[in-house]
């Protein structure tokens, strides 16, 4: 793990994040990439492959955290002011609620370790999805459509533009408005919150302590503030990606790569090819130009999480299949994502937004658009019930009223619904994946773009799905028999959870 100890970003998270980190991934029974002794102790054919991952991590430049050129107005603790919102973590959707909440004319508070750091992660969403938001001009780089290979034979062309999100120009848009509407920065970790009748205390690692009316946590997967009632139990997405320069590459540069599972680079090595055809992982790989591509080998969802050793030793595989040839990387990311398990007590004093409140998919592991999208209804009702006519109302009323607002029942049973969808892939091998996605994508888009993009409730999701008309009969029993725990589980949680 050493050399991913050199790079991360996520792994950060990861060891601060969870405390047992043997039950987080499944392990893989392999020494570290590419030292003498394990190719000495395994063989020539594995020795190929980790002496390969090694070569390939070599070229991962040292982690450059690049700043944002501002100038950033920072709270004053010594004044002692209680503000009306304070936010917990900056990332997008934490300066999205920070941003139009101060819009509004409230004082807000912004705190984060690094507020200036571009963020890291790499995210792609569908074009629509930022059209509708007004966000396309952060977006710096827009395929007509998406490629799903589900094997050697069956290709599936998605009629959907997809986009990567430039990180650097959303973040400096966001922070411009913050700035100029008034948001004080303070950098630094929240570590405990005071609840009192009408505000909190926010005790910081520098040892500072804010006052606010509202807490709103957007710390991310690492779940701050918000509390949980029930044994925290996801399923993980875990991926490695880089993004680098090739001599070449196969792809079509019009369109992105979506998911390819196809296997064949595994013939040589049917240890790898059996972990694989168990639990399956993908590529999906942005290509810039003929000879710039950002690639990342997914698992989709595996509880545990599959190893990041093993993902990237199936990602150096197919590269050298698909002749692939890495020049440089300009950076890598490492990408582990909690998805499903329980929902946070509701409601609760503090307020949450983002992976910290359960709003991750469930079934892809995608939250930036569905989170963005949430930031007005949560900003807005954090105005709402601020207003002089409402602020009356003691902080718990006022915290419950904006969880009504966030977790509606109708998104309640629409999240149960993809936690349903997740249980089922969890149980799936390469086959019936292929099967289900080959399926999956038949569907009309107005059910599988609304499926993904969290834009269809339940009724709706049950009709649209039950017509996987085009699923072959063995996908079609597969899913029923591979389904019918969870089904029961889903019913279940579905009766017990009233409005
Ligand atoms: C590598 C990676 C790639 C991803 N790619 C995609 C993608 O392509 N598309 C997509 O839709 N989603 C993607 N996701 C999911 C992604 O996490 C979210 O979409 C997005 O980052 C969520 O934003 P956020 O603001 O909720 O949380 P984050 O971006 O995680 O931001 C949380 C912030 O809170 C800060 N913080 C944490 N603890 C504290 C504390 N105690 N006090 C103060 N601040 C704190 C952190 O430093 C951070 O700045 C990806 C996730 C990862 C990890």
């Amino acid at each position: 793990m050493d050399t991913l100890l050199k790079t991360n970003n996520q792994l950060e998270f990861l060891i601060h994040g969870f405390n047992d980190k043997s039950a987080l991934f499944s392990t893989v029974k392999h020494q570290k990439f590419g030292t003498r002794k394990s190719c000495e102790k395994l063989g020539s054919r594995s020795c190929f492959v980790k002496a390969s991952s090694s070569a390939l991590l070599e070229l991962v430049p040292e982690t450059k955290k690049e700043n944002l050129d501002f100038e950033l107005p920072m709270y004053d603790p010594s004044r002692g002011v209680v503000v009306d919102l304070v936010a917990v973590g900056g990332g997008p959707t934490g300066l999205a609620v920070a941003q139009q909440v101060s819009e509004a004319g409230l004082q807000v508070c912004s705190i984060d370790p690094l507020p200036k750091l571009i963020w890291p992660n790499n995210y792609g969403v569908w074009v629509d999805e930022f059209e509708a938001m007004d966000l396309l001009d952060c977006l710096d780089a827009t395929w007509s459509g998406a490629n799903v290979y589900a094997d050697e034979e069956s290709t599936k062309e998605l009629d959907r533009p997809y986009g990567r999100v430039t990180r650097k120009q959303l973040k400096s848009k966001m922070m411009q408005k913050c700035i100029a509407n008034g948001v004080k920065f303070h950098q630094s970790k929240v570590i405990k919150v005071i609840h009192e009748e009408s505000k909190a205390m926010l005790i910081c690692n520098d040892g500072q302590t804010i006052q606010a009316a509202v807490v709103l946590d957007a710390t991310g997967f690492s779940r701050t503030l918000v509390q949980y009632d029930k044994p925290y139990n996801p399923g993980y997405q875990v991926a490695y990606g880089i993004m680098a320069e090739v001599e070449e590459h196969p792809f079509d540069l019009d369109k992105m790569l979506f998911m390819d599972w196809r296997d064949s680079h595994l013939k040589q090595n049917l240890e790898l090819k059996e972990r694989n055809s168990r639990i399956p992982t993908f590529l999906y790989a942005m290509p810039f130009s003929s000879n710039r591509i950002f690639l990342e080998e997914t698992s989709l969802v595996a509880r545990p999480g599959v190893a990041p050793e093993d993902i990237q030793e199936r990602m150096v595989a197919r590269l050298a299949h698909l002749g692939i040839k890495v020049k440089s990387i300009e950076e890598d990311e490492h990408c582990v994502i909690p998805m499903g398990g329980p929902l946070p007590v509701l409601p609760q004093r503090v307020l949450g937004i983002g992976g910290t409140a359960g709003m991750v998919h469930p079934s892809t592991g995608y939250m930036v658009a569905r989170t963005l999208a949430a930031a007005p209804l949560v900003a807005n009702s954090i105005v709402f019930y601020s207003s002089s006519d409402h602020n009356s109302a003691s902080g718990d009323d006022l915290a419950a009223q904006i969880w009504k607002e966030l977790w509606p029942i109708e998104r309640r049973r629409q999240r149960e619904f993809f936690c349903f969808g997740m249980d089922i892939l969890l149980k799936l091998d390469l086959q019936a994946t292929r099967r289900f996605f080959d399926a999956f994508f038949d569907l009309e888009p107005h059910y599988w773009h609304g499926f993904l993009s969290s834009r269809l409730f339940l009724p709706e999701l049950v009709f649209g799905l039950s017509l996987f008309s085009h699923a072959s009969n063995t996908s079609r029993v597969e899913i029923m028999a591979k389904g019918t725990i969870p089904l029961v589980n889903m019913i279940n949680n579905l009766l017990q959870d009233k409005d």
